[in-house]
């Protein structure tokens, strides 16, 4: 057998459990214990300055400078008695990935003595040399200047190294010219959009709601495979998933994995993962096997949607740390197994309200169902008018992979309700709003008729991209390695202008003498009307939704250099533009960026599939080529001629086929991409990778695979997917 597969598995074979030392403490011990949250700042921290800080937070406000620095010191003095030995500005680039330039605490003093400091301007600002990061010709590489800024309502924490511990102070990352270079900056600026026009519609309702809080519930779903059969698949290790590799004889099809018991060695990577997790504050609740073989998933209770995006990036960064202590490689990419379910990051969203309301909830009374109403079927149309931008925000060359494939949500943008939700929302398009009271009362009769708990409905549907879960909406379509922040405001965005419109709807009737609640209904009405087509209650995955998705003109965008077209038509310029979470230009670099970005990432698989083809597959095909040759020869030497004969001729004529066309694919793929890359445009070089080299990706796996069916198992070098999908 090729001896890396060959050592591989054998390495597999004896592998040890890695013991965990089972926490003994409880979690209310541990949790947050490497946080810089409240209980911290209250020992660390002045007790004025603290009261500032936490009114900053709260009305986020600008924390003074005088403030900043009693903040660092109490900072600095708690990460020191952690064993902190450096900071970094921790932020969350157009890459996808968490970057960091860690400093240490120390500068010297007028005597040239080192003393340990960290300074109110190294905890607010710094100027990371951050030339290499994507910016879509906003910042020139040769003016390199963009800075990091303090994000006070996410705490610090202390992240820890084998050799020694960092300070992590999350920050947002803007040009030197302002514009955002980073998801969190405008996050942060479509939370505000939504909390305010949240409010604003709240106050129709409850004159007490005088915040809104968006929420959010990240289940991340995930891979593992052994770190050493990981590290003899180069498209693993490169590209993130398999680009070759033969279903196994035994897949999915049995469904046992979902229920069956976790695996003992990934039982110690989850009970550490989430030890870890805990003390880092980031609430990790569940736990449990997915569809796939090797798939996992974890979820966090939820949180603050600016908190559970940080936590969830420092999540993604925690598992791909600990699944190596303990031999494993984690695999967040969206499909890394051809015909075996994907992974996806289900969106849990909703908004709390400061008296502790769910407005995604019904409630006891009409009343307060009304809210729900209102916030519900704004949310619906929300999603309907900007379904295209939520489409190019979940957008990726990975993500393509998976919708509209096993088990994952369609590229159609539809949205579940629930059959009972249904039903209301039917009866009040068909019901008459009359300026009597009576009228307006049997309206609300009929939403009385809402149930108030709706969760232990047993209405689920899991095809469907946006589906209503009792009480919250949950955005399935967003893939297991995006950062959610980049979905998450779009949504929040939408929701904003859509909730000041349905605001200025509503006062112009009651301004024309409407009553109220009159009022809020035929606005609601009117609503449930236009958005009728987005709603779909069936099987997202079948053949019969597509059609149906066609007549009702819902768009099918299966591509992500399409799909991203949405963000720079005039409707998504002016929503972003006005709710002023990005400026026109800020939108065009990110479209560049994202592009840039697709191109990149399909010319790496596209080079990686070249590379293995020709130097692994290849030579061990031609192997076993030479093998069947020796012994025709033998055989012909020996006068046997006939069925024997025939039937390894034919293998060899079959293989020999095989190994031409791959050969020929290959360089033909080759002079497609050389082709490709003098197109200046970057659009229509991402179409052109999209449609010109993506195709030969699998017409040379198909031959590659037809191979690995037929070749030599010793001779084979890749693991192959029994291998990689089963842990031991
Ligand atoms: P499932 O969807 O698998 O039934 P749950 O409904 O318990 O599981 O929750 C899934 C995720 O949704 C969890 O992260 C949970 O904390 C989150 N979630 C629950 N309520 C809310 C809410 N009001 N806002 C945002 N996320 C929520
Ligand atoms: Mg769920």
């Amino acid at each position: 057998m090729s001896t890396i597969r060959k050592e591989a598995l054998r390495t597999v074979r004896n592998r040890q459990l890695i013991q965990v030392t089972a926490p003994t403490a409880k979690i209310s011990q541990i949790f947050g214990e490497n946080v810089f949250d409240r209980k911290s700042m209250r020992e660390f921290l002045a007790e004025d300055v603290y009261e500032s800080l936490m009114a900053c937070i709260h009305k986020g406000t600008r924390v003074d400078k005088e403030i900043a620095q009693q903040v660092a010191n109490g900072m600095k003095n708690w990460a020191v008695s952690k064993g902190a030995t450096h900071y970094t500005h921790w932020f969350q680039p157009l890459t996808g990935a968490t970057a960091e330039k860690h400093d240490a605490f120390f500068s010297l003093n007028n005597e040239g003595e080192a003393i340990e400091a960290f300074s109110a301007g190294a905890l607010v600002q710094q100027e990371p040399d951050a030339s290499s990061f994507p910016n879509g010709g906003i910042r020139n590489t040769f003016e390199a200047r963009g800075y990091t800024a303090w994000d006070p309502s996410s705490p610090a924490f202390i992240f820890k190294g084998p050799a020694g511990n960092t300070l992590c102070i999350p920050t947002i990352f803007v040009s030197y010219t302002g514009e955002a270079l980073d998801y969190k900056s405008p996050l942060l600026k479509s939370l505000a959009a939504v909390e305010a026009a949240g409010v604003a519609v709240c106050q129709y309702f409850d004159k007490n709601i005088t915040q809104v809080t968006p929420t959010l519930g990240i289940e991340q779903e995930y891979f593992l495979v052994d770190g050493t059969l990981f590290a003899a698949r180069p498209d693993l290790m490169m590209a993130g998933r398999t680009l070759f590799g033969h279903a196994p004889a035994r897949g999915q099809q049995l469904e046992d994995h979902y229920f069956g018991s976790i695996p003992e060695r990934v039982h110690a990577f989850m009970v550490d993962l989430e030890y870890e997790a805990l003390k880092l504050g980031i609430p990790l609740k569940t736990r449990h096997n997915e569809v796939a073989p090797g798939q996992f998933e974890c979820a966090p209770v939820f949180e603050e949607i600016n908190l559970a995006i940080d936590h969830n990036q420092l999540l993604m960064d925690l598992m791909e740390k600990i699944a190596k202590r303990h031999h494993f490689r984690v695999l967040l990419h969206e499909k890394p197994f051809a015909g075996v379910n994907g992974s996806g990051k289900h969106n849990n969203w909703s908004l709390g309200t400061n008296t502790g309301k769910n407005l995604l909830s019904p409630g006891k009374t009409p009343k307060s169902n009304l809210m729900f109403l209102t916030f519900f079927v704004n949310t619906i149309k929300a999603f309907h008018d900007y379904a295209d931008l939520i489409r190019a925000a979940i957008a990726s060359a990975s993500n393509d992979h998976r919708l509209g494939a096993n088990e994952a949500p369609p590229a159609i943008m539809s949205a579940f309700l629930g059959s009972q939700l249904s039903q209301v929302l039917d009866e009040i398009e068909k019901g008459k709003i009359e300026h009597n009271e009576g009228e307006v009362r049997s309206l609300i009769n009929s939403i009385k008729a809402i149930p108030e708990i709706l969760l232990d409905n047993t209405d689920r549907n899991r095809t469907s991209p946006f589906a209503f879960t009792g009480n919250k909406f949950e955005l399935r379509a967003v893939g297991s390695s995006a950062n959610s922040a980049q979905a998450i405001t779009a949504l929040n965005t939408a929701m904003a202008k859509t909730l000041n419109e349905f605001k200025e709807e509503v006062d112009k009737l009651i301004g024309n003498g409407e009553s109220r609640d009159a009022a809020i209904l035929t606005v609601i009405q009117k609503y449930i009307k236009q958005t009728k087509k987005i709603r779909f209650e069936g099987n997202g995955y079948g053949e019969e939704w597509r059609l149906e998705a066609e007549k009702r003109g819902l768009p099918n965008v299966r591509t992500t250099p399409h799909a991203l077209d949405a963000m720079m038509t005039k409707k998504s310029i002016e929503l972003f533009t006005k709710m002023g979470v990005f400026s026109k230009r800020e939108i065009e670099a990110r479209h560049e960026i994202l592009l840039e970005d697709y191109i990149k990432k399909i010319q790496i698989e596209s080079r990686i599939i070249g590379d293995m083809a020709l130097t692994k597959i290849v030579p061990a095909a031609i192997g076993y080529q030479n093998q069947l040759i020796t012994n025709l020869s033998g055989l012909k030497a020996l006068g046997v001629n006939g069925a024997a004969f025939d039937a390894q001729t034919k293998m060899l004529h079959r293989i020999t086929e095989h190994i031409n066309i791959i050969i020929g694919k290959v360089e033909d793929m080759r002079l497609t991409r050389k082709h490709l890359n003098e197109v200046e445009d970057a659009r229509k070089r991402a179409i052109g990778y999209c449609e010109q080299v993506k195709p030969f990706f699998d017409d040379i796996r198909y031959h590659a695979d037809k191979l690995e069916l037929i070749t030599d198992d010793e001779l084979w070098p890749l693991p192959k997917y029994r291998e990689l999908l089963y842990i031991k």
